[in-house]
């Protein structure tokens, strides 16, 4: 297979040479013609341990294991994208998802009727101690898992290590040390908002302050933060636990979603009574949190006066450093295309932003170390809106999100997620193709 067929000059050279040198297909092959010699239980443990460990060594964020009729399907989520890294004739001898099905504390056969079935486990894989959380769903075809894996050296945990650029990263540090007030995170699944968090939170952590998280799930553990989980089961919720966590004289809360009036309105009205609160919200921009905010019922005055700040996030993936290529940038006509659409001063912003002389345009080709993507590693593009004097006037008029968004761009207190993509994309970080995708949401 060309993916997995690299070369092991190459692979030196990356520094990522993966657990079995021909790849997993290979190793499944050899599995396969040497069963006999084994008990299948025995291959299903070699079969798991290579792939987990492979997923590990390719920086995997999901192994996706579909047993569906005859064949065996096994991908990885790497930088965002599923690739295939085996697609073969299932061997009924080799019960592998029994065995993940095991390591996960399942039953070893699937239910019969509907149920779910959620699970983790840890194991030391590339030489670390990796959790790996595990969630089975039956489609009509046969079982499907999905494996989780949640390693603590691929998270960076530092805020210096998001992706910001020096003057966003010295707002947000000064922002999160605000002795009270809330900021809001938003972003789609797998943009990095639990990350962000947990660096804001890591960054101002010190024994002299009280930090407790309300989380669903808690992913990670961190040292010196007191992590709840909330179960719907047992009525422990959102607005529940913001009651208890209030009663535990805290100073910095952290909620990991607002989605109800009721969280909402405790979070906001304790960022008024001196607590500092993180949270995340589901929008598609940092502006547009203010109408989700009205929707839920909460009244201006409320938002006006307790929130610093809100900050929308996404990943792209960075440009492969040993195949990238130059690139000029856009043609003036192909970018006049792509702003048609947009508010006629923001247009103009971009146009500029994207034609400005100086710029490192780079685009991806493919060679062995990226697996031929031509991409490797993803860093955050961000969103960064303060609230100031304008934003505020906005706010109390009960203003519609275009207009807050437009006061906040021209009061220069917000870059957009584009403006902030292209920037990345100038410097050679990322390709103008890689921000539009990401972003496509957002035009
Ligand atoms: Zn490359």
């Amino acid at each position: 297979m060309a993916f997995w067929g690299t070369n092991p000059e190459e692979q030196s050279k990356s520094g990522q040479a993966p657990a079995h040198p021909g790849g997993i297909e290979e190793a499944y092959h050899e599995l396969v013609k040497s069963k006999g010699r084994a008990p299948g239980i025995d291959l299903a443990i070699r079969l798991s341990d290579m792939i987990l460990e492979h997923a590990v060594t390719e920086r995997a964020s999901d192994v996706h294991i579909e047993s569906q009729g005859a064949n065996l399907r096994v991908r990885f989520r790497v930088d965002g994208i599923l690739q295939d890294v085996l697609n073969s004739p299932k061997n009924s001898d080799i019960p592998l998802t029994q065995r993940i099905r095991v390591l996960a504390g399942f039953d070893p056969e699937p239910p019969t009727s509907f149920r779910n079935e959620e699970g983790r486990f840890q194991k030391m894989l590339a030489g670390r101690a990796i959790q790996i959380r595990v969630s089975s769903f039956p489609t009509v075809n046969g079982e499907k898992l999905v494996l989780r894996v949640l390693d603590r050296q691929q998270l960076g945990l530092d805020l210096e290590q998001l992706g910001m650029d020096q003057e966003s990263l010295a707002m947000i540090k000064k922002l999160i040390r605000n002795p009270y007030g809330i900021f809001f995170i938003t972003g789609s699944t797998g943009s990095g908002k639990t990350t962000s968090l947990y660096a804001m939170l890591k960054d101002i952590n010190s024994p002299m302050i009280n930090i407790i998280s309300l989380e669903d799930p808690v992913e990670y553990r961190l040292e010196g933060i007191n992590q709840a989980q909330i179960s719907a089961k047992t009525g422990f919720t959102w607005a529940e636990g913001l009651r208890t966590i209030l009663r535990q004289d805290p100073d910095v809360i952290m909620v990991g979603e607002i989605r109800d009036y009721e969280t909402a309105e405790i979070s906001l009205r304790s960022a008024l009574t001196g607590h500092l609160l993180f949270t995340t919200i589901h929008t598609i921009s940092a502006p547009s949190i203010i109408e989700r905010l009205f929707e839920m019922g909460v009244p201006p005055f409320l938002i006006a006066s307790s929130m610093l700040g809100a900050m929308s996030q996404r990943l792209v993936r960075k440009i492969c450093p040993q195949c990238a290529q130059k690139a000029a940038p856009p043609a003036e006509a192909m970018v006049n295309e792509f702003i048609k659409n947009m508010d006629p001063a923001e247009g103009k912003a971009i146009k500029d932003l994207i034609l400005k002389p100086g710029a490192e345009y780079k685009v991806e080709k493919g060679c062995p170390a990226c697996r031929n993507t031509g991409y490797l590693g993803r860093t955050g593009i961000f969103e960064l809106m303060i609230m100031n004097e304008e934003v505020r006037k906005q706010v109390l008029d009960h203003s519609p999100t275009d207009m807050i968004r437009r006061t906040a761009i021209q009061t220069g207190k917000l870059r957009t997620l584009l403006m902030d993509g292209i920037l990345k994309a100038r410097g050679g970080v990322t390709t103008l193709s890689e921000v539009i995708r990401v972003t496509a949401t957002m035009v």
